[in-house]
C-alpha cells in the first residue's frame, strides 16, 4: 500500500470525531497536530494542502529552518514546540513558535518571562509540560509540584499558562496517567490538554485531550526506512 498523508489525515480525523463523540469528557472534538519532526518541508507541504494546520516540531533550529516559508504560504499555519528548550535558545522559539508545550523547569521560565515582553505576537501561550511517570531521562515537572509550579509561573512570572503536556512512560497503560492530568488541569481552570501519540491517543481522547499529537500515523516511521515487509510463513 503506497502510504499518503492525506489520506492518513483523512483516517485519523474521521477516527478522532467518532471517538470524541463517545467520550463523556469531550466537549469539543480535539484538535490533531502533525508532528514533522525529522520530516522534510514537502511533506508539510503536502499536509498542508490537505488542510491541516497544527503542527508540532521538537527541535528550534529545525523548525527555524523548515516553517518560516511554508508560514507565508499558509498564513493561518500554528506551530508549537513540543521538545525541550534550552535557555539560550529562548530568544529564536519566541520567534518561531506560537505555543511552547515544553515549559519543564524554573530556570526556563524565569528566562521566558524575560523575554515576553519583546513578543508582539499576541497569541502566543506556554504549557507546563508534567513528568507523570518520574522517569529520570524524561523532561517534566514532577506531579507533585505540577500545581504550585503552575501557579507561580502565572502569578510571580506573569507567564500565560494555556494547558498541560505530557509524555506518559512507553510502557506502562497511560490510561491513570491521562486520568491524573485531567484532573490536574480542571483544578487548574487551564482551558488545553496535550495528550496522546500516534499510539495511544484513543485512550487521551477518552480523558480529555483537547491536543493531541501524532507523528508516525501521519509521515510514517522517521528515519525513512522502507516499511518492512511481512514475515514469510
Ligand atoms: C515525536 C513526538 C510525538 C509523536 O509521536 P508518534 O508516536 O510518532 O505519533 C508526540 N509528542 C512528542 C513530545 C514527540 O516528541
Amino acid at each position: 500500500m503506497i502510504h499518503s498523508i492525506s489520506s492518513s489525515l483523512s483516517t485519523l480525523r474521521a477516527d478522532i470525531k467518532c471517538l470524541a463523540a463517545d467520550a463523556a469528557l469531550q466537549k469539543n472534538t480535539p484538535r490533531l497536530m502533525a508532528v514533522s519532526k525529522t520530516n522534510p518541508a514537502e511533506s508539510i507541504l503536502e499536509a498542508l494542502q490537505a488542510g491541516q494546520r497544527l503542527f508540532g516540531e521538537n527541535k528550534v533550529q529545525e523548525a527555524a529552518a523548515k516553517f518560516p516559508a511554508l508560514r507565508q504560504q499558509y498564513p493561518d499555519l500554528e506551530l508549537h514546540l513540543i521538545g525541550p528548550l534550552q535557555r539560550n535558545k529562548v530568544k529564536d522559539a519566541l520567534a518561531t513558535f506560537d505555543i511552547i508545550q515544553s515549559l519543564d523547569r524554573p530556570e526556563l521560565a524565569e528566562e521566558l518571562a524575560k523575554h515576553w515582553n519583546l513578543q508582539t505576537r499576541l497569541t502566543q501561550s506556554l504549557f507546563i509540560q508534567v513528568n507523570t511517570g518520574k522517569e529520570p531521562q524524561k523532561a517534566g515537572i514532577p506531579p507533585e509540584e505540577t500545581i504550585a509550579f503552575t501557579q507561580w509561573a502565572r502569578r510571580e512570572k506573569n507567564l500565560p499558562v494555556t494547558g498541560l503536556m505530557a509524555i506518559p512512560p512507553a510502557h506502562e497503560n497511560p490510561s491513570s496517567h491521562f486520568a491524573w492530568l485531567y484532573q490536574c488541569q480542571q483544578q487548574l481552570g487551564l482551558p488545553e490538554l496535550s495528550i496522546g501519540m500516534s499510539g495511544d491517543y484513543p485512550a487521551a481522547i477518552r480523558y480529555g485531550a483537547t491536543i493531541i499529537r501524532v507523528g508516525t500515523a501521519i509521515f510514517g516511521e522517521r528515519g525513512g526506512a522502507a516499511p518492512t515487509p511481512p514475515p514469510k510463513v
